[in-house]
């Protein structure tokens, strides 16, 4: 399953450098409707559904998110992509599947329930998803709602958004009014028990340095295991 897809079409240099080839991919789950997110899918979607034109692809493909992602998503592909295009393979092939707080998905062979995140922007709801049998969190790009803290103690995994180091909490005033420096997210894991966590979303290179960096901030305030991954990173044990 792809979760979130990033902004533009780099996602799909990226997945031909791991060898995953689109045409076999099955689901995929956007969290909210920022362009940062939904708009890679607008070009997987463009690969699966002319897959199924030139009759390379066979396999279902289903994408999970709230009705406002999938209303989104809709539009944005019909006027870009085709809504002849769009009529010919939604409900046929591909699948638009809402979901809501609480529900449970059976998907990949596991169960996944997804969750609202209360994301503090009223206008971009977002969805996390947990997979118990697993013990993995993911929480999307806000912070962990403190009314989720008991339900996702102790759990294996924990993946939250890190925006920035503390140090440039100066710089960043705005966007840290929904979203955490990597010190407050290592902070929610240790306060959680949490065994491993995940930061994402964070900045994107800082010369090269942003891992270290990110792992050094983290593991003052969080004695678990700490993994800040680069794009195509794979996590040991996951
Ligand atoms: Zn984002």
């Amino acid at each position: 399953m792809l979760v979130d897809a990033g902004g533009g079409n780099q996602i799909l240099a990226l997945l031909e450098k791991v060898n995953v080839d689109i045409n076999e991919l099955e689901y995929g789950f956007v969290t909210h409707c920022h362009t940062d997110h939904l708009l890679g899918f607008v070009w997987i979607m463009r690969i699966v559904m002319y897959g199924y034109v030139k009759n390379e692809r066979t396999k279902p493909f289903t994408i999970f998110a709230s009705r406002a992602v999938l209303n989104a998503l809709e539009e944005i592909v019909k006027l870009t992509i085709g809504e002849k295009l769009w009529n010919k393979v939604v409900g046929d092939k591909v699948f638009l599947k809402e979901v809501v707080d609480g529900q449970h998905e059976r998907i990949c062979g596991m169960d996944f329930e997804f969750f609202d995140t209360m994301a503090i922007e009223k206008d971009f709801p977002q969805m996390g998803f947990f997979i118990k049998e697993k013990g993995f969190v993911f929480a999307g790009d806000v912070p962990l709602s403190e009314h989720l803290y008991q339900k996702f103690s102790k759990q294996k995994w924990l993946c939250l958004e890190a925006f920035c180091l503390e140090k440039k909490r100066s710089n960043n005033e705005v966007p840290l009014k929904k979203h955490k420096t990597v010190m407050e997210s290592a902070v929610v894991a240790e306060k959680l028990k949490a065994e491993n966590l995940i930061l994402w979303h964070g900045e994107d290179d800082l010369d090269g340095t942003r891992k270290e960096q990110y792992l050094n901030e983290a593991k003052r305030y969080f004695s678990g295991k700490i993994f800040a991954p680069d794009d195509l990173d794979i996590i040991e044990g996951l």
